[in-house]
């Protein structure tokens, strides 16, 4: 095996990402060396490619960065268990200490000092990547590799949409990106009588359509409230998931939404909003949820049931890419004029 390897690197604090020749990592203690097979490009490696507000507080470069991927395990650490070398695996990209109070209470996915592999350690836009071994999700059916690539976000959606009681419920969807198309198909097998999905993209709004959508709103030119309330007829939502992090989209959602409904807010406004709370929330009688990442690692078993159920993620993916042409795939999810973008790290399979 060559002793280095091709990544996308963030090599100074400025916009923008470098092609390195970076060493293999070594697993560590605990840790497996993984092939990286297929990956995808998050939101988040958008905020660094751009180097945002938020990418400038956090990011610590130099990183390679990417964390949604699958791969094979190549090199086990020391005191590896549950896994095999030649295991296919996704991984559950936040990694927790194990011993705050939330990790020892069953709740990682709240976990105090979490690390996340792309954002604090160095990720998958790269050959290869070490992690945890608790954090493998390892595939004991033949998957499809760009499915399993795109976990992390599916999760996302899972977490969100599942946290709530679907079954016969009218259910809005604010913000179709990946996580918002992802949770149309979750929504439907779990039981919802409507769904409803609001953008301001027609390019996303369509593919809302074709995941099965029941109305679709373009909140541009159509009213949300009037549109939900043909939609309902009159009755309002009992579920709203929302996805877009839009203080527009936040506040109209809440005024659709019917007294006792429950708000499952995935959503990251970029900054601090205003809500009038005692309207949309108090006086309702509302729950609303703060949903963070994916349980560990009961989303992952119920995503994985709802695929094997048949769930299909296949429309989500608009664009495949090889690694040299990452770029590309930064500008699309930019301009929203993608699903999600799969990313070969030696583009042998386009
Ligand atoms: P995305 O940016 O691709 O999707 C957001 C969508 O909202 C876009 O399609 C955008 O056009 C749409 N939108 C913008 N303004 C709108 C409005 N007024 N009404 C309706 N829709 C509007 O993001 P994504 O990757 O699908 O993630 C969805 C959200 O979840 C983002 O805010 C992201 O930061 C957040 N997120 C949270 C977690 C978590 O653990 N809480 C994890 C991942 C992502
Ligand atoms: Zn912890």
């Amino acid at each position: 095996m060559s002793k280095t390897m091709k990544a996308v690197a963030k090599k100074t604090a400025t916009a923008g990402f470098e092609f390195i020749e970076a060493p293999i990592p070594k697993p560590r203690a605990g840790e497996v060396l993984v092939k990286v097979r297929v990956s995808a490009i998050c939101g988040t490696d958008v905020h660094i490619y751009t180097w945002d507000h938020w990418a400038q507080n956090r990011i610590k470069p130099p990183l390679i960065f990417g964390h949604e991927f699958c791969g094979d395990v190549v090199e086990l650490g020391e005191g590896v268990k549950g896994v095999k070398e030649g295991d296919f695996v996704s991984v559950e990209t936040h990694f927790t200490c194990g011993v705050c109070r939330f990790c020892r209470t069953g709740r990682g996915h709240i976990c105090q000092t979490v690390e996340i592999v792309g954002v604090d350690r160095d990720g998958c836009f790269a050959e290869y990547v070490t992690v945890p071994y608790e954090n493998l999700w390892v595939w004991d059916y033949d998957v499809d590799p760009e499915i399993a690539a795109i976990q992390d976000p599916y999760g996302n959606a899972v977490h969100t949409a599942l946290a709530c009681d679907l079954v016969g419920a009218n259910v809005l969807i604010t913000g179709v990106g990946p996580i918002g198309l992802a949770a149309i198909p979750i929504a439907r097998q779990a039981g919802a009588k409507t769904i409803i999905c609001s953008d301001v993209s027609p390019y996303r709004l369509e593919l809302a359509k074709q995941f099965g959508a029941d109305c679709t709103i373009d909140v541009r030119s159509e009213n949300l409230c009037s549109e939900v309330s043909k939609a309902t007829r009159g009755s309002g939502i009992d579920v709203l998931l929302e996805m877009s992090g839009n203080e527009v989209a936040i506040n109209d959602a809440f005024k659709c939404l019917a007294n006792g409904g429950t708000a499952s807010l995935l959503g990251i406004p970029s900054k601090p909003i205003t809500i009038d709370l005692a309207t949309a929330i108090v006086f309702k009688g509302a729950t609303v949820l703060g949903i963070n990442g994916r349980k560990m690692f009961e989303t992952w078993y119920q995503g994985q049931a709802l695929l094997q159920g048949g769930l299909d993620l296949t429309p989500l993916i608009t664009h495949r890419l090889p690694l040299e042409r990452i770029g590309e795939g930064f500008e699309l999810m930019k301009a929203g004029q993608c699903g999600k973008v799969i990313i070969y790290p030696d583009g042998s399979d386009l």
